[in-house]
């Protein structure tokens, strides 16, 4: 077996555990205590065929070693309790977006834009599927033409255990009680863009506003050096992340009885479904539909269950065009350094 270059190079250094904040092609920033290092991939956590694009992403644990003379590296990864990835495209394997997430922060709007259930819907099987807790926000509730409306919806989403905030940037509504609901672990933000979430993110902690701007300019060797996903201290102590779109969040490469798993309330009934591999769509003495039509599932939630797989889009132009670059870089940063 070939003998690691670093191993080659004899004493392996300090060693320390750290939290990679961002990734690039050649380094990882990563934080360390307080300080945050830039670091080369180790031997072990080099790029290599398996089923995930990359083997070091925002929001691992790492081990760093610190070589004698020599840049800091990323030794191993430490075993990831769960993450949020999506299916890349190009090359059909799975992209993680953010590693071991504690919660994601699903930013909708009351108005303007309308309030979109199905984007909604999408993001909180995106979250079950990543095994974190789910948090929606409905902002703009300023703007909001009928309150009782926004009301309904916010109680539809708790009555299936998930939390809830309305929020105004406006006005403040909403904001302390968010921001103590986000303290502590890594909160992934997503929402369709205009909804308010910069806005947002910046009145929840005052520093995040240059923070989420794009971060290649501040770090690495120029444009399309890093990716878009970053790890950024939050003032009540944890981490959030910002991504840029929600469209196939976690999504992509579900099958129909994967995805009816994700909408919890569903689960007392998938058992009843006359087959077994009752997909809920239109199969005879269907459980989950029926109770739909009773009104035991709320109907809206079926809908949207229907749309995602039937492979409906959710609705048009639910994305920023930047949601292709989410968690991967546009570019490499160039030569081997
Ligand atoms: P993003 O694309 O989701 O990041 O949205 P922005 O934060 O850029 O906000 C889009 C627009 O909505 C901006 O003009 C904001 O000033 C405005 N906005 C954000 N939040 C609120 C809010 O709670 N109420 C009102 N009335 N406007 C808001
Ligand atoms: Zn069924």
């Amino acid at each position: 077996m070939a003998r690691r270059p670093e191993q080659a190079r004899g004493r392996r250094g300090a060693e320390a555990e750290g939290l990679v904040c961002a990734i690039s092609v050649r380094h990882a920033k990563v934080l360390v205590g307080d300080r945050l290092l830039r670091c080369r991939y180790g031997f072990d956590v080099r790029d290599r065929e398996g089923p995930f694009t990359r083997t070091v992403a925002a929001g691992d644990r790492v081990r760093i070693e610190t070589p004698p003379r020599s840049e800091p590296l990323i030794a191993s990864v430490l075993p990831r309790t769960n993450y949020l990835s999506r299916l890349h495209g190009p090359t059909r394997r799975e992209q993680i977006i953010v590693a071991n997430p504690d919660r994601i922060l699903i930013v909708s709007a009351a108005a303007e834009p309308s309030f979109r259930p199905r984007l909604v819907d999408r993001v909180l099987v995106a979250s079950e599927r990543a095994g974190a807790h789910a948090v929606v926000v409905v902002n703009k509730v300023d703007l909001a033409g009928d309150r009782a409306e926004v009301d309904d919806w916010a109680g539809l989403y708790r009555a299936l255990g998930y939390a809830v905030f309305l929020t105004s940037v406006a006005t403040g509504e909403g904001i302390p009680e968010l921001r103590e609901s986000l303290s502590g672990g890594i909160t992934v933000a997503c929402g369709q863009s205009g909804v308010g979430k910069s806005s947002l993110l910046a009145a929840l902690d005052s520093r995040l506003e240059l923070r989420t701007q794009p971060i290649s300019e501040r770090w690495g060797k120029g444009q399309h050096t890093t990716t878009r996903v970053e790890l950024f201290p939050f003032v009540g102590g944890g981490f959030l992340a910002d991504t840029p779109g929600v469209k196939s969040f976690g999504i992509a490469g579900l099958e129909a009885s994967d995805v009816a798993v994700f909408f919890r309330e569903f689960q007392p009934f998938i058992e009843s479904c006359r087959f077994h591999s009752c997909t809920h769509t239109h199969e005879p003495d269907c459980a989950v539909a029926r109770a739909a039509v009773e009104g035991r599932i709320d109907p809206r939630r079926f809908e949207s269950y229907l749309r995602i797989v039937t492979g409906e889009e959710p609705e048009a132009g639910d994305d920023s065009p930047a949601d292709e670059d989410v968690g991967e870089d546009a570019g490499d940063d160039g030569s081997e350094s």
